[in-house]
Formats: structure tokens, C-alpha cells, sequence
């Protein structure tokens, strides 16, 4: 029996669109702010893990190149990667790392710093882009940076995934995803249980 598809499956699309346009022009990356306010707003209003469960096009992508593409070696995640403490520093460490870019982002605004017009990978690798800053005079230049930072920050995150995807399970970054485990965090702090 054929389940019918609705546009919610198809949300994968989106994603591989907003990293290929990112390529060619660094300003699409604000629009990866939808992926991140979305289901923080959506825990905090009662949604529980609806932005995981339907319209994270990032999971489904996991799932359509690990699982129905069988690109997945499909080994068990080892079990540090699941705990708690794990899952939490993981989360920290990304708050960390966003919080820095939001001072690199800063420092462009104030004067203090020059525009970087890299990818950082990984947060170690430099990686020169700077062709993809069509911004021209329009926007100001600490929106220029923020621009980078976040699509540094988004695409080291689905490059994590991706070998995840590959080496273990197709959905091993959800496991350990810092976005689900804010929304999880998020949905268990209004219910009253223990995190
Ligand atoms: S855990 Fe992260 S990658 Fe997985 S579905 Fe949720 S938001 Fe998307």
C-alpha cells in the first residue's frame, strides 16, 4: 500500500537548496535562521518534536541518502555518543561556538574587527569564499559577517551529520543533533521532568 506523500516529505529539497545557494551567495544563510528559531518556538508552544518528526528537511535528508539510498553503513552509534553528558556538551559547545561568532559578528558592526569573508570548518579550517559575497553596498557589513559565520556554522553541522549518516546510522546526528536536544530539553523543562 503506497502512502501518499505531502509536501512535508519533501522538505529535504529545501535544505539541499538553502546549502547550494549559500554556495553562490552568502546572504541565504539567514534564511537557516528558520531552521533554528522554528522548532525552539514550536517546543516552547506546546509543539513537542513536531519540527523534528515533519519538517526538519536535514533528518529527512539523513534518511533519503542513509536509508533509502542505502549510503549508510548503518554501524551502531557508540554508546558516549548517546549519553546525556555527550548530548548535553554537545550542546553547550555549540552554544559556545554560536555565541563567538554573534562577538566576530559584533566586531564587525562596531568597527573593531574586518569582514572575514571565510568558511570556517569545523571551527578549525579557513576556507577562503570570498566570491560568494554578492552583497554589494546594499547590506551592512556585519550582516555580511553573520552571513558567514552561520553558514560555517550550518554546514559544519551537516557535514558531522553526513559522515554520521555514512558511518552509522542513517539518524545518528539526530541523536546527538544540538537542536533536538534544546527542543527535548525545552519540551521536558514545561512538563516538569528531570533533564
Ligand atoms: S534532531 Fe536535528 S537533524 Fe534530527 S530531525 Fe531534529 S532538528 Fe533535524
Amino acid at each position: 500500500m503506497s502512502m501518499k506523500k505531502s509536501w512535508k516529505d519533501k522538505m529535504w529539497i529545501i535544505t539541499i537548496v538553502y546549502f547550494s545557494i549559500g554556495l553562490f551567495n552568502i546572504m541565504f544563510a539567514w534564511f537557516g535562521m528558520i531552521c533554528f528559531l522554528a522548532p525552539m518556538l514550536m517546543s516552547i508552544f506546546g509543539k513537542d518534536k513536531a519540527f523534528c518528526n515533519s519538517y526538519c528537511g536535514r533528518g529527512q535528508l539523513f534518511t533519503l541518502l542513509g536509508h533509502d539510498r542505502r549510503l549508510s553503513l548503518n554501524k551502531e552509534l557508540p554508546s558516549f555518543l548517546k549519553s546525556k553528558w555527550f548530548r548535553y556538551g554537545f550542546l553547550l559547545f555549540f552554544m559556545v561556538m554560536f555565541v563567538n561568532m554573534l562577538f566576530t559578528t559584533w566586531a564587525v558592526f562596531s568597527g573593531s574587527g574586518n569582514l572575514n569573508e571565510s568558511l570556517k570548518l569545523l571551527w578549525t579550517f579557513d576556507l577562503p569564499w570570498r566570491w560568494a559575497n554578492r552583497a554589494g553596498e546594499s547590506f551592512p557589513l556585519w550582516t555580511v559577517q553573520f552571513a558567514y559565520g552561520f553558514y560555517s556554522l550550518m554546514l559544519t553541522s551537516l557535514i558531522i551529520g553526513l559522515l554520521s549518516m555514512l558511518i552509522f546510522k542513517p539518524r545518528s546526528w539526530c541523536v546527538y543533533c544540538p537542536i533536538g536536544t534544546a527542543t527535548q530539553m525545552i519540551c521536558k523543562i514545561r512538563e516538569g521532568e528531570r533533564l
